[in-house]
């Protein structure tokens, strides 16, 4: 997708400290962090939001889920605990128009949400 900074980002178009790689998807840290640690994992498929898969996506989301709970181990935030945010939609804040999961740990965090 033209101008989607997260298809440039898998494309090699831009560069950043990528943290995982494979056939689906890619993880990359936060340029903002919002938390020690901040890790996007995002389908390589340009998909606009959650709202906005489709049924042939199903499988990407489970890969990305499990790759998120793999990331979430070996950066050491497993055992305490870590959250996973997915932003969909103006409302929520989504910032990025190309899906991705937010894994986010290494401090206590509030409930609920601001
Ligand atoms: P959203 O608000 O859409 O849920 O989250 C978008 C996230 O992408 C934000 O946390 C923001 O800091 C991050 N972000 C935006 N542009 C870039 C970028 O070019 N590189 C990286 N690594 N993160 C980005
Ligand atoms: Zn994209």
């Amino acid at each position: 997708m033209v101008n989607c900074i997260f298809c440039k980002i898998a494309n090699k178009e831009t560069s950043s400290e990528i943290l995982h790689e494979d056939e689906y998807t890619l993880a990359i840290r936060d340029i903002n962090p919002q938390a020690p640690v901040h890790i996007l994992v995002i389908p390589k498929k340009h998909i606009r939001s959650l709202v906005e898969m489709d049924e042939n996506d199903k499988g990407i989301i489970g890969h990305l889920i499990y790759t998120a709970k793999d990331l979430a181990t070996k950066h050491g935030i497993s055992n305490k605990g870590f959250r996973m945010i997915v932003n969909s939609g103006l409302e929520s804040g989504q910032s990025v128009w190309h899906l991705h999961f937010h894994v986010m740990g290494g401090r206590k965090m509030l409930w609920p949400p601001g």
